[in-house]
């Protein structure tokens, strides 16, 4: 692999792609136009030599012919001569003598004749390209290059007829070193021109990149202050707002992170404070070993496990480590002894939790997770209620599906920040209140628990009203309850 210095800058590629492009097609003109001028126009000619031969033929026989030959020798620049076979003569029946040089009218060879003729008869059409030394040694000079054809057709009265044409061949060297000149000129131009065209083409494409690359160097290093300029071009200018969009993310991901770390050190240090206070007092006071402090520790000691727990939660399972143990249990059963941990809060603290249901609901899930759902859901319902200290968990099984509501008659979350109370670490603003706050996971770990189990769930928040959180599941078939009740029994 090349390291990253080996490897050709945009400007240096594009510079390389124009100037391969312009060579190419250098190349392929300098072939046709220089190497295969004559080839090409030789062949040229001897198709219209063969075609004119045809129509000659095809008119060989039609009253004027001498018209004929006279209109295609000119409109084809070919000296045309027709011969009717008498016997072992050969009567000229018409003439057409378009150039001077014309070998048919300027070398009367009986061997060339011969020679015609007897092609023809071998092969119907015959050809044959005449050099310049042929006309030298026949005593015709200054004659270039030709080529003569015969043909041979029969009419259906028996008649014969020789067609003979003759077609000069231009010289094309000169035409050649001409062109081959203009190429040149043209070559330096085009080349001059697609170097221009890529430096600019590749100002314009990598200024916005080289700029951006600077920024996000700077990103990297932890600056979230940082500009992304995508310049002019669509997808330059996409990337732009994308990376824009990566850098405010990552600095508002950075700041919740500072936050949650002050917010999980200072809870962590709440209960810590309170286990190590009063487990001194206990070991250093006589007469406070008792059975409150203790459960003071021991209830300390569940808030910090709580707490790791569901850190730890919240890792998982945006690593996609989470796996489901899904089975039949009875929703409405497991809500109901979720509650019955709250019992003390009702007796002590005045707290009215209700829970309204018609009928036992079974469902298809896991059922440690769905309960962390409903636990999290009442926990905060019960820390964010009114001063009523009511919270209502209904129950609603309808249209094969079961819908748990959590309704408490707190404050109401704000509409502009109900979206983002399901993001990891988010905290309603003005809502902070040391004493009841988590983490601001609890509904991070909703919502992915409900995910894995593609329930549906939502809020419905009315400022001073109050919030209801919500969550509805299919509900199981009447066959897989018997199952179920069989299996427990
Ligand atoms: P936390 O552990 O801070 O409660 P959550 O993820 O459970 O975190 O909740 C995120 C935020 O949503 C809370 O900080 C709180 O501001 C708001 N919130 C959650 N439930 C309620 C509710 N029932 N009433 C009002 N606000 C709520």
């Amino acid at each position: 692999m090349k390291n990253r210095k080996q490897r050709a800058g945009l400007r240096g590629q594009i510079l390389l792609v124009m100037a391969t492009f312009v060579l190419a097609i250098l190349a392929i003109l300098w072939v046709f136009q220089v190497f295969l001028l004559k080839p090409m126009y030789e062949s040229l000619k001897e198709h219209e030599l063969r075609a004119t031969s045809a129509r000659v033929a095809d008119t060989v026989g039609v009253h004027d012919l001498q018209a004929v030959t006279d209109s295609l020798a000119r409109e084809n620049s070919i000296c045309i001569s027709v011969y009717e076979i008498i016997g072992r003569d050969a009567v000229m029946r018409a003439n057409s003598h378009i150039h001077g040089s014309c070998i048919i009218h300027n070398v009367t060879s009986d061997s060339l004749m011969n020679r015609l003729y007897a092609g023809a008869r071998k092969d119907t059409y015959y050809t044959e390209r005449i050099s310049e030394n042929f006309f030298v040694s026949h005593g015709a000079a200054d004659v270039p290059e030709s080529i003569i054809s015969s043909r041979l057709t029969v009419q259906a009265d028996g008649a014969s007829y020789l067609i003979v044409l003759n077609a000069e061949i231009e010289p094309v060297g000169n035409t050649a070193r001409t062109l081959a000149v203009q190429l040149g000129i043209i070559s330096v131009i085009l080349l001059a021109a697609a170097a221009g065209i890529a430096l600019l083409l590749s100002k314009h494409i990598s200024r916005p990149i080289t700029q951006m690359c600077a920024e996000a160097q700077k990103l990297a290093l932890g600056t979230y202050d940082v500009c992304f300029d995508g310049g002019n071009s669509r997808e330059t200018a996409e990337l732009g707002d994308a990376l824009n969009y990566a850098a405010r993310e990552l600095s508002a991901m950075d700041a919740m992170q500072k936050e949650l770390i002050a917010n999980i050190s200072h809870d962590l240090r709440t209960p810590l404070t309170m286990i190590s206070g009063y487990s001194e007092v206990m070991r250093d006071i006589p007469g406070e070993m008792t059975a409150e402090n203790i459960q003071i520790i021991i209830d300390e000691t569940k808030r910090l496990s709580g707490l790791v727990n569901d850190i730890l939660d919240i890792s998982t399972m945006t690593g996609g480590g989470t796996r489901l143990d899904c089975k039949l249990f009875s929703l409405t059963d497991a809500v109901r002894r979720t509650l019955e941990r709250y019992n003390k809060l009702r007796t002590h603290d005045g707290y009215t939790i209700t829970f309204l249901c018609d009928r036992e609901v079974y469902i298809y899930a896991d059922p440690s997770k769905i309960l962390q759902v409903v636990y999290n859901l009442v926990n905060n319902a019960i820390n964010y209620t009114g001063g009523d200290k009511t919270v209502v968990i209904k129950q609603i099984a309808e249209e094969g599906k079961c819908r748990i509501e959590v309704t408490d008659t707190g404050e109401g979350i704000p509409p502009d920040q109900l979206p983002y109370i399901w993001d990891r670490y988010y905290k309603v603003k003005n809502y902070y209140k040391r004493s009841v706050a988590g983490t601001g996971l609890g509904l991070s770990i909703v919502k992915n628990i409900l995910l894995l189990h593609g329930a549906e769930f939502g809020v419905r928040s009315e400022m001073k009203n109050g919030s209801t959180f919500w969550f509805s599941l299919p509900e199981a078939r009447q066959d897989e309850e018997i199952n179920a009740h069989a299996t427990e029994a």
